[in-house]
């Protein structure tokens, strides 16, 4: 990661419904070139945070009530989430959201939809989205709706990068799939990371791997950050190791 901060979150507060209190005052801040992991347990507020910053919480009743969210210096948060993705900033939902009858080309394609530019281009990206999901060549033809969870969660993703995004913030990637698989994906954000350069926040629950895999870690209880510093010395924490890791 590089010395330049791309996202800064400061003391963010988030209300539901007008009356439940549920980001107690989120601070973090994300490098360019990073992988950046928000961890915690389930409705520790990680994906309220993400959908904070994406501005995607008038659809649940949220609101941002204090606080303030810049992007590259700029503040972004009374902006339209498609202004966002033009800023390059790209939300993976959790659950993966795909389009179930169109073909995984067509979901890849519809990433591509707010971008002006040339069919040649979309090629170029297409390929470089087969080049590290070479499952979703192999399957492009295939109706989303009838592939497994992985190969859903490699469209989500393959489609957060048609949008050509400076920076994706990934939901809980390993939601629901084996081991493996989650090896797999997070194998290739970190290739995308390394190659590609792109810029990561992500939500896990999953602790472990995500501390395998980020640089640096925030984790969150009941709406606060509780704990952060590079992930090789979360890691090594025993409190992390007696609470997240599951070995003392
Ligand atoms: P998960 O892994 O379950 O997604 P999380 O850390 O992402 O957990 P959030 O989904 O951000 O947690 O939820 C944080 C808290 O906010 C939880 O207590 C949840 O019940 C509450 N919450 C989430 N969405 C709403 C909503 N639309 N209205 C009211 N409360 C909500």
């Amino acid at each position: 990661p590089s010395d330049e901060t791309l996202l800064e979150v400061n003391n963010i507060e988030v209300i539901y419904n007008h009356v439940i209190l549920v980001l107690k005052g989120v601070s973090l801040s994300v490098p360019k070139g990073g992988i950046t992991a928000l961890l915690g347990g389930n409705g520790a507020g990680k994906t309220t945070t993400l959908k904070a910053i994406s501005n995607l919480l008038k659809s649940e009743r949220g609101e941002v009530t204090k606080g303030t969210i810049h992007y590259r210096g700029e503040r972004v948060q009374d902006l339209l989430t498609s202004d966002l993705v033009k800023k390059g900033v790209v939300q993976v939902m959790e659950g993966r959201h795909c389009f179930e009858h169109l073909t995984v080309e067509e979901n890849l394609l519809t990433g591509a939809y707010t971008r002006g530019v040339s069919r040649g281009e979309i090629d170029a990206d297409l390929n470089m989205v087969y080049d590290y999901f070479p499952r979703l060549k192999e399957r492009r033809k295939s109706q989303a709706g009838y592939t497994s969870g992985g190969e859903q969660q490699m469209v989500a993703i393959g489609r957060a990068l048609m949008s050509r995004p400076e920076t994706i913030l990934l939901d809980e990637p390993s939601m629901g799939l084996a081991p493996q698989l989650v090896e797999q994906i997070f194998g290739i954000v970190k290739s995308l990371n390394e190659q590609q350069g792109y810029t990561f926040l992500l939500a896990e629950q999953n602790t472990n791997v995500a501390l395998r895999f980020a640089h640096y870690g925030y984790i969150l209880e009941s709406g606060r950050v509780v704990m952060d510093g590079p992930a090789k010395d979360l890691r090594e924490n025993p409190d992390v190791k007696e609470f997240y890791l599951g070995m003392s």
